[in-house]
């Protein structure tokens, strides 16, 4: 191997940066190898502080012989790339530069994030016998014998220039790019779950654990999924200082017994923030109490609404930028945890023969869509107190308006339209004031809210509070008309406030819910068959097209469905009819080189994109996936052995078959039922002869 000697031991005094750990090096690896054997040249990825990812398969012979030659040799070899590595540190565009054997090397600086920076390093040749001759002649320096010297000669390889030149700019186009959605992919990948996997053990199923357990669930959380070293949640001890309730790791004696006051800087401007803050400076922290054997402390605040509820504090652990919101998100997820085991406690206290309200939040908590929540929430509410009656309204913050969401007894059309003004009617009053509203009788009550009761109403009792978060009001529930006939009660009040805030933790927390689904949105495959998904699609070929077009070279599309696929999930059902589809994918991606962009369409069509083709040169790999396909069996499955399978291939090359994206899909689309018509299991190229 050409230029892997290099490691972070030789690189000692250039700082060091996090590595790219999540990307999938595997696929980054041969996607390197085809390029270098594609352009013929040692190509290989190297982290910023010097060490090598990904070394290249191909030898410079060359270099590997003065390596091994002398010792001078491998210094000179080392420091050179030493150099080179320190020159991508400070360059931003690629460059090309003659190493000391007079070779060109060129250097393709890639930074994928703010920590995260990699190089591309590749070369290794001699364009003129006149460098070479200009290196022999300081050889001699090297301890190099005159047998060396002609050993080195039979290796010379000399390529053109402009053969040459004109190879580094295909490898940043082509692996810059690759390189980039590869770590985005792996990044967005490796996040989702991450954050899946936190919003499961802060989910409040565990409230009935006890609030220590979970504790001790998160801990081990964070440990494995940011390495967290030492951890611990403090709750508000009075109005001014923090105490740390318990403690996690390495050393948690050191903070077990930790108190935070205001008169700290940290706390001063987490609170004007409520920002996670930092600290590494050693006597910092030590002001802030926090006894020796801690170097680093990282405070998350505990949110809701505006109050800080609790903090989180990580110790003696390094974290990511990246993961930094993510542990943020964390602390408040726990802060909503600890909100709902205070009000079932309350409301345990409070309502004695009742039903507990963990059975209502069983119900409340595993729903995700805010519509059927709101809904939940009413009844619920409703249920609670008995009462026929009862809407609940939200604020919506475009139009700073209570808008109904959901009601009970009262037909949702008449009330579909009604909006409420902040401070204005009841609902809006209850909004702007944020206390509840309790009325024996509306037409004995005194201004502003005296009216006559309206006709469909049964009685003219009714109580509305308000759903708060922290110091936030974020909506009113009001019920009204109870099943007996009687006037809402003190007890009904209380009952409706403890569930209230509940319910406006389940509403908020709803929220964090939608962000976890954003960020599956960002994802860029396609979870049943791990191809990638449409959206990325249609982003590489945005891209490969304007490549393209820039370089003028073709590249090619395949359009892929699966023949009557609809009769094999008839015949074996929806599961095996799944089952298929991956089996079917993988084939399909095995059968395609590592630069082509395999994509599950949706449904049970596919696409492939083939960068640097014709579509005459596309057909081997057509049909190579044609036949794999057919080839498909399944053993010892509800499929039997002798059910085959084929697909139908439609191809259409840029630009000669269509000029935008749009085009060059529908032109492979029509080639693809072309080979429908035909009979199927076939593979047709788009000609600009066919009818349309
Ligand atoms: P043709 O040869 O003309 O393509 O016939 P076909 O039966 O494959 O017809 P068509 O492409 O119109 O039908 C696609 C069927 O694929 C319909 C749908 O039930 C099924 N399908 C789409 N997505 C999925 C999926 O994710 N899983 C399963 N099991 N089936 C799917
Ligand atoms: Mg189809
Ligand atoms: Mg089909």
């Amino acid at each position: 191997m050409a230029i892997n000697i290099l490691n972070a031991k030789n690189m000692k005094d250039i700082p060091s940066h996090s590595l790219p750990e999540h990307i999938d090096f595997a696929l980054w690896n041969e996607f390197q190898n085809s390029l270098s054997n594609l352009l013929g040249i040692p190509i290989a990825l190297y982290n910023y502080d010097g060490s090598i990812i990904s070394p290249s398969n191909i030898e410079d012979s060359f270099s590997e012989f003065i390596k091994a030659q002398t010792e001078k040799g491998r210094e000179l070899y080392i420091s050179s790339y030493k150099k080179a590595i320190t020159k991508a540190q400070q360059m931003t565009e690629p460059f090309i530069y003659k190493c000391y054997t007079n070779q060109y090397i060129f250097i393709i600086p890639v930074n994928l994030n703010s920590n995260v920076s990699t190089a591309i390093i590749g070369g290794h040749v001699y364009t003129s016998k006149e460098d070479f001759n200009e290196f022999i002649k300081g050889a001699a320096g090297f301890g190099f014998s005159e047998s060396t010297i002609r050993e080195l000669e039979k290796k010379l390889n000399i390529v053109q220039p402009q053969n040459f030149f004109a190879k580094p700019p295909v490898v940043k186009e082509m692996a810059v790019p690759f390189l980039k959605n590869l770590y985005l992919k792996s990044f967005y990948e490796k996040k989702y779950y991450q954050m899946q996997s936190v919003i499961e053990v802060t989910t409040p199923g565990l409230l009935q654990e006890g609030v220590k357990d979970m504790y001790t669930h998160i801990f081990n959380a964070m440990a494995v999924l940011f390495d967290v070293d030492t951890a611990c949640v403090m709750e508000r001890h009075n109005k001014a200082t923090y105490r740390t309730v318990a403690a996690f790791g390495r050393k948690k004696n050191l903070i077990s017994n930790w108190m935070l006051s205001d008169s700290h800087d940290a706390f001063k401007r987490l609170t004007a923030t409520k920002k996670p803050v930092d600290c590494h400076d050693f006597s910092e922290i030590h002001k802030m109490g926090i006894p020796e054997g801690i170097s680093s402390v990282n405070i998350f605040p505990m949110i809701i609404g505006d109050n800080i509820f609790g903090l989180l504090g990580i110790f003696n652990t390094k974290i990511p930028t990246d993961s930094i919101k993510l542990l943020a998100l964390l602390a408040n997820q726990l802060s909503f945890v600890l909100e709902s085991v205070r009000a079932d406690h309350h409301i345990k206290k409070k309502m004695k023969g009742l039903a507990s309200l963990e059975e209502i939040f069983k119900t409340i908590a595993p729903v995700l869509d805010q519509e059927e929540l709101h809904n939940t929430i009413l009844h619920k509410a409703a249920e609670l107190v008995d009462a026929e009656q009862g809407s609940l309204m939200m604020l919506s913050e475009e139009d700073m308006h209570l808008t109904v969401k959901a009601s009970k007894g009262i037909d949702r059309s008449i009330l579909e339209n009604v909006k409420a003004k902040i401070g204005e009617g009841i609902s809006g009053t209850v909004m702007e004031k944020g206390t509840p509203i309790i009325v024996k009788d509306i037409e004995s009550e005194s201004e502003p809210f005296a009216r006559k009761n309206r006709s469909r109403y049964k009685t003219k009792s009714f109580v509305s509070i308000p759903l708060r978060v922290g110091l936030r009001t974020i909506g009113v529930i009001n019920i009204s008309d109870k099943i007996t006939g009687e006037i809402f009660s003190e007890e009904d009040l209380h009952l409706l406030l403890s569930f209230a805030s509940y319910a406006s933790i389940a509403l908020e927390r709803g929220e964090y819910y939608k962000m976890t689904e954003d960020l599956k949105k960002i994802s860029v495959t396609d979870s049943l068959t791990g191809l990638f998904n449409r959206r990325y699609f249609q982003e590489r070929l945005f891209e490969e097209m304007e490549r393209a077009k820039r370089h003028n070279e073709p590249f090619t599309i395949f359009i892929i469905d699966i023949d009557d696929f609809k009769a094999i999930n008839d015949k074996y059902g929806h599961p095996a009819g799944d089952e298929v589809l991956k089996r079917i994918a993988h084939t399909i991606r095995d059968a395609v080189r590592s630069i082509d962009v395999a994509v599950r369409h949706g449904g049970e069509e596919f696409s492939i994109i083939l960068p640097y083709t014709t579509k005459a040169n596309s057909y081997v790999t057509a049909e190579r996936i044609r036949r794999s396909v057919e080839d498909i069996r399944f053993v010892g499955h509800k499929i039997p052995p002798d059910q085959i399978f084929s697909v139908s291939v439609g191809i259409a090359e840029f630009p000669s078959d269509a000029v935008n994206i749009e085009e060059l899909i529908d032109k492979a689309d029509m080639a693809m039922y072309l080979a429908k018509a035909r009979g199927k299991n076939k593979i047709v190229g788009y000609e600009s002869n066919f009818k349309t």
